[in-house]
């Protein structure tokens, strides 16, 4: 019989040198994102190029193969929820993909990402699409070429998909997407219609900028992000990323006269941090203690920021503070006025600083162009016009230049074709948890309106945390809620934040 528990040893020993590598190669790239001089560019694309290359010959290695052939014999390969049985198929899984890509394609693709990211800083500054069209181009060409590398069943955006919601089948991302949409658009017109709204101005006042910077590292310690196991850093496009067990990196932008921003970024980015920090330490960078996709990891980041950080408990707990950090900016202000300023819903131009309500809106257009772009019926140079009709025709805006256009985002420059609907069922899958969450933990508003964000974490942490990829993404919160993957908490619970606010109908 064979010795199972070596060959098991060897495979996870091989993984675990490799997100050390992994780590390093995350850690140049934060540095490229938040602090490199921009002259330095080049050369690190060339360092991260390297890396990607060596990385991806021990992704590929062929004793993998045959270790996890001999394993798949094994009893363990039986029980694919254990933790062996999850390292086998989820090993297998990546393996498989890994080895279709050949050696060639995956140093393109690692240094058309960097180009590509560094190029469309620079044509978002100069509002210049035209220089940033031939990158994209190409950016898509290779997106092609993994499409057909890869395989797929229906559609080439499948295989697209899978890197990020892994599993996910574009049909079925399609028609819970659409339905959203059907009850979002109403929603978004009532809101338009109720003739209310926030006074605008107070989010506009000054905040400055130390000021905004310590009060948010107050609120991402108090709902539990461990400080001396992470950082918080200024960058374009925020973001968070792993880089150890002890080591999680968050990021984001100031701006001195919007306070929302900053702030809610800083939620946002902490709610990835807090699932990064509560991965199980005991089989860090093996499957159980990875993340299990991006609409999981987006649904931290949206809990946190939408569900706990727009609610009126929220404010109640922390409005007092804010008052100490911006004394001048809110000495008139009342929680009630602040509260509905964070929760100011309109069609906006801008993605990342919509509002929950239209937000899903600028992912469904994304998710359509990017998908015309792979299957060819839209060219890169069609972009921008293709981009501002869809804007008019959703959200009844367009665009006066393509820096706030179809430059706004890093993705496409960064290669990551195929991630956007991630952010919806994230959205989808935070109101299924959250709602799930006040079920067996009572009444979350009163914890929050007396500062105790703890209990929602430790539920976070056992129920979907520590499960790393011992379910997939569906699975677990069906294991988790009870319940079918369903957008209607999410309308249920914009619905209940916004009647008070606006006057609608809960
Ligand atoms: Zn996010």
């Amino acid at each position: 019989m064979p010795d199972y528990q070596a060959t098991y040893k060897k495979l996870c020993e091989h993984y675990l040198k490799t997100t050390k590598l992994t780590g390093v190669s995350e850690l140049i790239g934060w540095d490229e994102r938040t602090m490199l001089p921009s002259k330095g560019g080049e050369y690190r694309a060339e360092q991260i190029t390297i890396l990607a290359g060596i990385l991806h010959e021990r992704n590929t290695d062929a004793r993998i193969g045959d270790w996890l052939s001999e394993l798949a014999d094994s009893p363990w390969a039986a029980e694919p929820h254990s933790d062996q049985g999850t390292v086998i198929r989820q090993l297998k899984r990546e393996y498989e993909k890994e080895t279709k890509l050949p050696q060639r394609l995956v140093e393109e693709l690692s240094k058309a990402h960097v180009l590509g990211q560094q190029a469309w800083v620079k044509a978002r500054a100069a509002n210049d699409f035209k220089s940033f069209a031939p990158v994209l181009e190409q950016i898509v060409s290779l997106a092609k070429e993994v499409t057909e590398a890869i395989g797929y069943e229906d559609s080439p955006y499948d295989a697209l998909l899978d890197f990020y919601e892994p599993e996910a089948k574009t049909s079925e991302v399609t028609a819970v997407l659409a339905a959203l949409k059907d009850d979002l658009v109403p929603l978004v017109a009532e809101i338009a219609d109720s003739g209310k709204s926030p006074d605008r101005e107070i989010m506009q006042r000054k905040y400055p900028i130390a000021a905004q910077e310590a009060f948010g590292k107050e609120a991402a310690a108090a709902i539990g992000f461990d400080f001396e196991a992470g950082r918080l850093d200024v960058t374009h496009h925020p973001f968070c990323c792993g880089m150890g067990p002890y080591d999680c990196r968050i990021t984001t932008r100031y701006d001195e006269n919007f306070f929302p921003s900053a702030f809610f970024g800083i939620m946002h980015e902490t709610g990835h941090g807090l699932y990064e920090q509560g991965l199980r330490k005991d089989c860090y960078g093996l499957p159980p203690g990875k993340y299990v996709s991006l609409g999981i990891h987006e649904s931290q980041s949206r809990l946190w920021e939408n569900c706990v950080g727009r609610s009126k408990a929220f404010w109640d707990h922390f409005f007092p503070a804010a008052q100490n950090y911006f004394p001048e900016a809110l000495a008139d202000v009342t929680v009630d006025q602040f509260q509905f300023g964070v929760n100011d819903v309109r069609p906006s131009l801008i993605r990342v600083e919509a509002d929950e309500v239209t937000y899903n809106l600028h992912i469904i257009i994304r998710f359509e162009l990017e998908q015309a772009l792979i299957d060819g019926s839209l060219q890169v140079k069609d972009l921008p016009g293709a981009w501002n009709e869809k804007y008019q025709s959703m959200l009844g805006i367009s665009s006066p230049d393509d820096a706030d256009g179809c430059l706004q985002d890093v993705h496409w420059g960064a290669g990551l074709i195929g991630y956007f609907p991630t952010y919806s069922l994230g959205n989808i899958y935070s109101a299924q948890l959250y709602d799930k969450a006040g079920e067996d933990l009572g009444n979350l508003d009163e914890m929050f309106a007396r500062g105790e964000f703890l209990p929602l974490l430790d539920w976070l942490r056992t129920n979907i945390h520590e499960s790393g990829q011992n379910y997939r993404a569906t699975e677990l919160v069906e294991n988790v809620t009870g319940k079918k993957f369903d957008h209607k908490p999410l309308i249920r619970q914009l619905r209940a934040k916004l009647a008070p606010l606006y006057g609608i109908q809960e």
